[in-house]
């Protein structure tokens, strides 16, 4: 597994899915309890939240819906934050992992190593021997 330092632009992409997630935190009746931000090749970059519900969907989905939506098709870099978890920073779900990786498989997602410190790691490194 290759590990790639966090820069300036990922430490402000974690920053932009903490705001988004801030801005719209409400853990009793919505639950949005996780933000995303994405970072486009192009540098745009798109933020959401989760939508909860009996099928709800993980922020990972709703923004890259959003980016999608907005014309977006190449990826550089994805992180999700929560904000009980080390440096706030959540890694994706099985389902986000699949769903990235057939969107884009080369995307690079920021998460916690296994001694809590922030790394980036290609989306292939998270999902070995993937289906698409
Ligand atoms: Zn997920």
């Amino acid at each position: 597994m290759t590990f790639y330092e966090i820069d300036k632009e990922d430490e402000e992409l974690i920053k932009i899915a903490l705001s988004k997630l801030e801005s719209n935190f409400d853990d009793k009746k919505y639950n949005y309890t996780v933000g995303t931000a994405i970072r486009c090749k192009n540098g745009n970059v798109y933020s959401g939240v989760n939508c909860d519900g009996i099928h709800g969907s993980c922020a990972e989905y709703i923004t890259m819906g959003i980016a999608i939506s907005a014309g977006e098709r190449e990826f550089d870099t994805i992180v999700a934050v929560h904000k009980d978890f080390p440096n706030k920073v959540i890694a994706p779900c099985g389902n986000c992992r699949q769903m990235l990786i057939e969107y884009c498989p080369d995307i690079k997602v920021i998460l916690n190593d296994y001694e809590n410190k922030l790394v980036k790691v290609g989306i292939k490194d998270l999902l070995p021997f993937a289906c698409l």
